[in-house]
């Protein structure tokens, strides 16, 4: 296999049974924001192989190139993204092993959280409604309702640039507050070994149910978002600061500061990338005049600024 088959490319998508590829793909179909200029070359590789001859191409050529998963927490911006995007979405895969699950990258979390209360496995409640892949929530270790992947991600396997695998265990990962070790060193998550406890069906699933009304009661569910805009400063929430500075509903063009809840910008509709960075440059200004508190981005922005 080789991605010279995009020589052959008519309609500018090209389908092989290891890789899909299409030219000028628009973003927006692929984050949860709605929002995005096209990836230059968006690629699907279907096995770790044709990630690894992809990158490969990217090498040799001197393409840059970036990692998604189920694009739920990103930001696109409007001009697009050069180079390759790697959709990680497609792998998806997982095995149960007594109180372990080995889950490919792509893998969603609530799919994830769905089997393992199947069987009576506790651990992954806190996950079931975070809209992420496997692969995302290890890079983000993301977090909800006093759980956390840091608490169940027992090793990852990764590829670096050069297509080398390696297996990380969690503490190589380096796992804290939104953050871990592949922010720096650029490797790319292909699957994880999760550890969980045996634990009761009923109540797992119990638990579940509750956490997901809370969000529905609490959460903008029904606008496009990338969930939390701003991470949790220490001390403090973002949502609480940004409402006591009177932003709750404050927009510029199509984002705006949800009025449900003012930690989520929300797409209202036909909103860009630079509405959306615009809302949130005015919000940590107004927030650190009013409290002195800096907000940082949890989003994670991507393309060319
Ligand atoms: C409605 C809503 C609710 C949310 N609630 C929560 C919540 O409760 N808690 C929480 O923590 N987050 C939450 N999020 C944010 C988001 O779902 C998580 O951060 C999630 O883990 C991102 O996963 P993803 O697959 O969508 O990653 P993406 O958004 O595609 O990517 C996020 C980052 O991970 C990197 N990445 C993705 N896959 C890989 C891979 N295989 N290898 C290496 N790097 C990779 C990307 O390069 C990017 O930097 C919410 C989002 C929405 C829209």
């Amino acid at each position: 296999m080789s991605y010279d088959v995009l020589q052959y490319a008519e309609d500018y998508t090209v389908r092989t049974d290891e890789v899909e590829i299409v030219l000028g793909e628009p973003m927006r179909y692929h984050t949860n924001f709605r929002i995005g200029g096209s990836a230059e070359l968006f690629v699907s590789p279907y096995s770790e192989d044709a990630l690894a001859i992809g990158l490969e191409m990217c090498r040799k050529r001197e393409i840059p190139y970036t990692v998604i998963g189920r694009g739920s927490n990103l930001l696109v911006s409007d001009r697009g993204i050069r180079g390759v995007v790697f959709d990680l979405s497609t792998l998806t895969g997982y095995r149960f092993d007594g109180n372990t699950v080995f889950a490919l990258a792509g893998t969603t979390l609530a799919a994830l959280a769905g089997k393992a209360a199947e069987r009576g496995l506790s651990g992954l409640e806190f996950a079931a409604g975070i809209p992420g892949s496997l692969g995302g929530a290890v890079f983000m270790n993301a977090g909800a309702y006093g759980g956390e992947m840091k608490d169940i991600v027992e090793s990852a396997r990764v590829m670096d640039e050069a297509g080398r695998i390696r297996t990380l265990s969690a503490e190589e990962l380096e796992l804290s507050y939104r953050h871990s070790k592949l922010e720096e060193t650029g490797e790319i998550l292909l699957s994880a070994v999760l550890r969980l406890k045996s634990g009761d069906r009923a109540e797992i699933e119990r638990t579940m149910q509750e956490l997901a009304e809370k969000r529905r009661d609490k959460q903008p569910l029904n606008y496009p978002s990338a969930g939390s805009t701003f991470k949790r400063p220490a001390g403090h929430f973002a949502g609480k600061l940004i409402e006591e500075a009177g932003l709750k509903g404050f927009s510029v063009g199509g984002a705006q500061v949800s009025e449900k809840h003012a930690g989520f910008v929300i797409n209202k509709g036909g909103a860009t990338a630079a509405d959306v960075m615009a809302l949130c440059r005015e919000v940590q200004a107004r927030v650190k005049e009013n409290s002195g508190v800096d907000l940082e981005l949890e989003v994670r922005l991507v393309g060319e600024w």
